[in-house]
């Protein structure tokens, strides 16, 4: 059982509460938008990111180089942060898959994909 006795809520928690909810808010709405809208897409597809990876909000990945398989063609891929893909870019244009999780690149299941003999 932990106890912990909490200091007095004070207006100055209020307002960077409030900015903080704020700020949370426009940056949800900016990606949600971005997703809907797909400004780039051009540039999404070429570098092959589904729009639900590619219009991201910062993540929060612990910075340690990770090195990790392709899921499909085994080459070692390098990270700096333990954010990883699951795919090479070669194998992820080739599949029209989201190299970063994997998706469809348009968010549609193909009947069959390439990688499926
Ligand atoms: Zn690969
Ligand atoms: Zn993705």
């Amino acid at each position: 059982m932990q106890n912990h006795n909490r200091s007095r809520w004070e207006r100055e928690d209020v307002e960077r509460k409030t900015q903080w909810a704020v700020s949370r808010m426009q940056e949800g709405a900016k990606i949600a938008l971005a997703r809907l809208m797909d400004p780039d897409k051009k540039k999404r597809l070429e570098e092959s990111y589904c729009v639900v990876c590619y219009y991201e909000g910062p993540t929060l990945a612990g910075q340690a180089m990770t090195d990790v398989n392709c899921r499909l063609c085994d080459t070692i891929l390098h990270f700096s942060s333990t954010d990883t893909h699951e795919l090479c870019q070669a194998c992820a244009i080739k599949n029209k898959l989201c190299k970063d999780c994997g998706a469809s690149v348009n968010l549609k299941v193909l009947r069959k994909f390439p990688f499926e003999k």
